[in-house]
């Protein structure tokens, strides 16, 4: 038996696999039933598709580029993507899970975990082997002694419909000290930044977007490569684990990847770390373009902007970025910046 503690993404996905291989799971959840944290619900559909549940019947919008905006300039790249509806989604994992002989505890709330035992207010259960799940303020990864950097995300899902079938972000010190994003769904879009509330309504009013607030959500979103993921027969997985790309604060395809992962290294968890930390997905690229889409400032956008302006990124050429030599330190920045954009894109964001 494994014991899981959470049911987000990272605790109903992980489960997802292990079934498939032919363990039992038991999770246990503190809410009193499934309940979606803060989330732009952007995935790529290759990653969805690795799941061993059909995720079709839950996408909102399928995308097919991702557009970067800074003022009047843009540019973009083609991609193959979705926008989930989360909650339903989930819901629809939890009832698979259940399906397939799994367990969900509702309302169960962990607070500690020793060698031996997971700790509740009210008891104690023994365990084999114990997945902490417990997204970004996990109390399991207190125990596993994994740390992290977080970054404040907060969003509005707001009524309004778009045409385009794009994930957009805003690039705008102005706005956000890293970036602002608008995702489509069916008939609202989900619109949110790093920072908080008071910059995102100022942005709303300078792109003019108006409607009935569906949805305000605030969350934090671990962004450091993960540093300890194992103890004894504890790992982590998920937010828990910090196993998000830092670059494009996704954290849904990580977890597909991470939990196939533990799934078929259960019964090794050191061979689990080993596997994340050289996986694509921890490649230090994606700390250097978070670092640098940091300290670029506008006018070091405007520059980079101007130069690319309307391109396709995967067709920008040497002579369109060339003269940027002259100035290193910002060549170094969009080096940077590029590369994540680019490795984000190749094996999932
Ligand atoms: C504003 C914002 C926008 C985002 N947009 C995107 C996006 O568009 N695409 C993308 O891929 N990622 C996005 N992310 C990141 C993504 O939401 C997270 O990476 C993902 O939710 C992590 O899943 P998780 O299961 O690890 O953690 P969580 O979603 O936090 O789930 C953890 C679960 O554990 C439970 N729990 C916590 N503590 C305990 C405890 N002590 N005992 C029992 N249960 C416990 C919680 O109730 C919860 O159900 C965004 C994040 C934020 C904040």
């Amino acid at each position: 038996m494994i014991h899981i503690v959470g049911a987000g993404p990272a605790g109903l996905i992980a489960s997802l696999f292990l079934l498939e291989k032919g363990y039992e799971v038991e999770i246990f959840e503190k809410n009193k039933e499934i309940k979606s944290s803060a989330c732009g619900e952007g995935c790529d559909l290759k990653s969805l598709a690795e799941l061993p549940f059909d995720s079709l019947p839950y996408i909102e919008r399928k995308v097919n580029e991702v557009r970067w905006f800074f003022r009047d300039k843009t540019f973009y790249v083609k991609t193959e993507g979705c926008v989930l509806n989360r909650q339903k989604w989930m819901e629809a994992m939890a009832k698979e899970i259940m399906e397939r002989g799994g367990k969900i505890n509702f309302g169960k709330k962990v607070v500690g975990i020793d060698n031996n035992y997971i700790y509740f207010d009210d008891g104690k259960i023994k365990y084999d082997i114990c997945i902490g799940a417990d997204g970004p303020a996990s109390v399991i990864k207190d125990y596993v002694g994994n740390e992290y950097d977080c970054k404040i995300g907060c969003q509005y899902e707001i009524k309004h419909h778009m045409k385009e079938n794009r994930l957009e972000f805003y690039l705008d010190k102005k706005f956000s000290s890293y970036y602002i994003w608008i995702f489509p769904k069916k008939e609202s879009i989900n619109v949110g930044l790093i920072g908080k509330f008071s910059m995102l309504d100022e942005f709303l009013k300078w792109k003019g977007i108006e409607g009935e607030i569906l949805k305000k959500q605030a969350g934090s979103i671990p962004c450091s490569l993960p540093k300890k993921l194992v103890k004894n027969n504890v790992a982590l997985v998920g937010d828990a684990a910090s196993i998000t790309n830092p670059f494009s604060l996704g954290g849904l395809t990580p977890i597909i990847y991470a939990s196939k992962i533990l799934a078929d290294n259960i019964e090794n968890l050191s061979k689990y770390e080993k596997e994340i930390k050289k996986h694509p997905m921890c490649n230090p690229i994606f700390l250097k373009g978070m670092k640098a889409a940091e300290s670029i400032t506008n006018e070091e956008m405007e520059i980079i902007f101007n130069r690319i302006n309307g391109k396709n990124i995967m067709k920008v050429k040497w002579r369109d970025v060339m003269p940027l030599l002259r100035k290193p330190s910002l060549f170094i920045k969009m080096y940077h910046l590029g590369k994540a954009m680019l490795n984000s894109m190749k094996w999932g964001w």
